[in-house]
């Protein structure tokens, strides 16, 4: 059973909650699949049942079509916010991760020209696989807008980014978030892709990285066909 835990392998106080996600936080990902570049953030929502450990097997749906990796940083939210102001929104950051946003892409393809909700490509189980977290305090608290996240497969470099280049940076989208759904401790709020996205496949090595000033996490995982 997933539950969210610290760097040092301690399990934290809360319970895993919702993930909150945002698409198209990237401009260069919004273009890579052809979207438009929004002016609103996209939300949308997985469950509980959808994080898992990142160390252990990932898992993938079989015969389903391509399953692509997002790599995005994931934040851990540790005090209730409604209708929060940034101040209030960056003081409610418990933790920083890296974690992968799996999506059936041919199924979210055919989704969208439909016009249905997404849930089926990008809630399944096992949907959000998380590294541990790096505790924040006030005084470490980072740089938000120059966080580098990067994922290697099997050794090579497929996707890098820099939270400087969000669309809607990290204050202002748990803020807007924080309207709409209440985040509570224990949620988890995906931050969007960087370009590179593309599909796994059975036997890959993957390393994710987040790093900023001072601080670094890298967590490995081997991928299976489940
Ligand atoms: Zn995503």
């Amino acid at each position: 059973m997933y539950q969210h835990h610290w760097l040092d392998g301690s399990p934290t106080t809360w319970p895993a909650g919702k993930v909150v996600c945002v698409g198209r936080n990237y401009a260069a990902h919004a273009r890579e699949l052809n979207n438009p570049v929004p002016t609103e953030p996209i939300l949308f929502l997985k469950p509980a049942t959808a994080m898992a450990f990142m160390a252990e097997p990932l898992q993938i749906p079989a015969n389903k079509g391509a399953v692509h990796f997002e790599t995005e940083m994931a934040l851990l939210i540790g005090k209730p916010l409604t209708c929060a102001s940034e101040s209030e929104a960056l003081a409610a950051i418990a933790g920083v991760g890296i974690g992968f946003d799996l999506t059936l892409r041919e199924l979210q393809d055919q989704l969208k020209t439909k016009g249905y909700p997404w849930e089926t490509a990008k809630a399944f189980d096992g949907s959000c696989p998380l590294s541990a977290f790096l505790p924040i305090a006030t005084k470490t608290a980072p740089d938000w807008a120059n966080i580098d996240i990067a994922m290697y497969g099997n050794g090579d470099l497929r996707q890098q980014g820099n939270s400087g280049d969000m669309l809607t940076p990290v204050a202002r989208l748990l803020a807007h978030i924080s309207t709409i759904f209440t985040l509570l401790p224990g949620d988890v709020v995906m931050t969007g892709t960087p370009a590179g996205v593309g599909p796994l496949h059975s036997g890959d090595q993957l390393t994710a990285q987040l790093s900023y000033l001072g601080q670094q996490l890298i967590s490995t995982t081997a991928v299976v066909a489940a």
